[in-house]
């Protein structure tokens, strides 16, 4: 059948400090059940496009001044982002962000702390996220400060799974990791994805390996959308391999 849209971005416009025009008309559709990939190189408007989303300009000095932002049906542009997150979208930024003097355990717990289900679905989402992220168990007690880059960004997936989201929008997963472990983070949302049936939508500057796990990806030059299709499509498409797969 046909998959239903969840998120729907229709040509919206974001300017910082009222004079920085950064978007210039980006439309997006994240399906339900999905991995949709925001590809671009540095400063293409990726993390901007996130922000817009999740309602997270304001502190930036940015708005969006055109278009509009859907979720199931509804604008959420003018939501706060509690209330995002009250609706299962859920942003895990660039750069990890997790409570360094807290434990990993008590870095995750801090993800559940709107969920209104009870502690012992807490505690069975613990070991959900435990068995996706072995690591994590291992490392519970750590103060996170202490903690690798690579276990930092599973705390902060993990994190954002114990708020049960129906979509996550996932910054650049891979900045600062070693391929070995890129592929493993990328591997998880894999998991996460076919058996939680969790939306995401993940904004990547590594083309290569977002292609090979995402359905669906949109290009973003200068604050446009300047190419989308399919991944499979993508990555054998002559312009991705010149521009955005290098080498490889
Ligand atoms: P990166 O991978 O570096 O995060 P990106 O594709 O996510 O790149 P954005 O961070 O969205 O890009 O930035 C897009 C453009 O907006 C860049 O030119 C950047 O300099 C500019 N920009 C970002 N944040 C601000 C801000 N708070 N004020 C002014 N300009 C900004």
């Amino acid at each position: 059948g046909k998959t239903e849209t969840l998120l729907e971005v229709n040509n919206i416009e974001v300017i910082y400090n009222h004079v920085i025009l950064v978007l210039k008309g980006v439309s997006l559709n994240v399906p339900k059940g999905g991995i949709t990939a925001l590809l671009g190189g540095n400063g293409a408007g990726k993390t901007t496009t996130l922000k817009a989303i999740s309602n997270l300009l304001h502190s930036e000095r940015g708005e969006v001044t055109k278009g509009s932002i859907v979720y199931r049906g509804q604008k959420v542009q003018d939501m706060a982002p509690a209330d995002l997150v009250q609706m299962g979208v859920i942003q895990v930024m660039e750069g990890r962000h997790c409570f360094e003097h807290l434990t990993v355990e008590e870095n995750l717990l801090t993800g559940a702390y709107t969920r209104k289900d009870g502690a012992g679905a807490v505690a069975r989402d613990l070991e959900m996220v435990y068995s996706y992220f072995p690591r994590l168990k291992e490392r519970r007690k750590s103060q996170a400060g202490y903690t690798s880059g690579g276990e930092q960004q599973m705390c902060a997936i993990g994190r954002a799974l114990m708020s049960k989201p129906e979509t996550i929008l996932l910054d650049e997963p891979s900045m600062g990791l070693a391929p070995q472990l890129v592929e493993q983070i990328f591997e998880i949302v894999k998991s996460v994805n076919e058996k939680e049936g969790v939306t995401f939508l993940l904004a990547e500057q590594n083309t290569n390996v977002a292609l090979r796990y995402a359905h669906y990806g949109y290009i973003l030059e200068s604050g446009r959308v300047v190419m989308d299709g399919p991944a499979k499509e993508l990555r054998e498409n002559p312009d991705v391999k010149e521009f955005y797969l290098g080498m490889s």
